[in-house]
């Protein structure tokens, strides 16, 4: 088995990855950072977000494994004393794998740019940097709502918990195939009218918001921020594509709900 191993900056995470690496070649696995059928990170959810952009291009021969090394993750199901444990039983992880649901983004933009592509763990979202934003918002190309106001968050069911919650999205099992919708402050009044509550699409269904202003928007798709010129239309659908997790662990999702945000 290839693995790799991915680690946030902190001294703490680095210490791991090099206790883990040397557990990984003292079992007779094999190190590799480019074709790795196993990443195991090491940090947080973000650590993992980043590993997640880091291999998007081959996420179908990948198991991820997150090692958490501050709080639970949503990402994150092993802790850092747990090392030996994690290596010895590598096989049966990955044998019992899980997948979740993607998002996939597509910007085009109003001059001769070429369109972009782009998968989210978490979510995608839209701002517009100087002013209110306004869009059209489209389900199925059909016309649903005009938007104004901050911005909106398109959200995968992982990523239920993290931004979409904190603008008021409701909180997706990731078993559920589909996208959510949030708006981001959104101007309610006799002019401008949302539907001022979360929506949830299924995977036969797509969203298309549609700028109404040139200028720059601000685009963050997970941990990434991009701020992009004559964005013209922003299309989202549940993608193809999937991550997989290596493990049994990960199905205890309302345990790590609560244990998140209640308890
Ligand atoms: P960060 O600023 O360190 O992350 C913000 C927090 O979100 C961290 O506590 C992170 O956990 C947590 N998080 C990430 N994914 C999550 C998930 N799926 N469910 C629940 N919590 C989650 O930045 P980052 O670590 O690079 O993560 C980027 C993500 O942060 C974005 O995708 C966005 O969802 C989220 N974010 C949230 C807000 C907000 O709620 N107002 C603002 C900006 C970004 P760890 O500490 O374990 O990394
Ligand atoms: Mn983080």
């Amino acid at each position: 088995m290839r693995i790799a191993v991915f680690a946030s900056d902190t001294d703490h995470s680095q210490l791991k990855k090099r206790e883990l690496e040397k557990l990984i070649i003292e079992k007779g696995l094999t190190l590799d950072n480019q074709t790795p059928e196993t990443v195991i990170t090491i940090g947080g959810d973000g650590t993992l977000l980043s590993a997640f952009h880091r291999f998007v291009h081959r996420l179908d021969r990948i198991r991820f494994i997150g090692i958490h090394t501050g709080h639970l993750g949503f990402y994150t199901d092993w802790r850092d004393f747990e090392l030996e444990e994690l290596v010895d039983s590598l096989l049966e992880i990955v044998s019992h794998s899980v997948s979740y649901p993607l998002l996939e983004i597509k910007v085009t933009y109003c001059d001769d740019q070429e369109p972009k592509h782009f998968l989210a763990l978490n979510e995608c979202v839209i701002r517009r940097v100087t002013g209110t934003m306004r869009a059209d918002v489209y389900i199925k190309d059909e016309l649903f709502e005009q938007f104004r106001g901050d911005g909106l968050s398109v959200s995968t069911p992982t990523g239920s918990t993290a931004y979409n919650k904190s603008v008021g999205g409701a909180v997706l099992h990731p078993s559920v195939n589909a996208l959510q919708l949030a708006e981001i402050a959104s101007i309610n009044n006799r002019v401008y009218r949302t539907l001022g509550s979360p929506l949830v699409i299924g995977q036969e269904e797509w969203i298309a918001i549609a700028v109404n202003e040139l200028g720059q928007h601000m685009l963050s798709i997970d941990h990434l921020v991009m701020a992009e010129e004559n964005v013209e239309k922003i299309s989202y659908r549940v993608a193809q594509e999937r991550i997989h997790f290596g493990g049994y662990r990960h199905n205890h999702f309302w345990t790590r709900v609560k244990d998140a945000f209640i308890k």
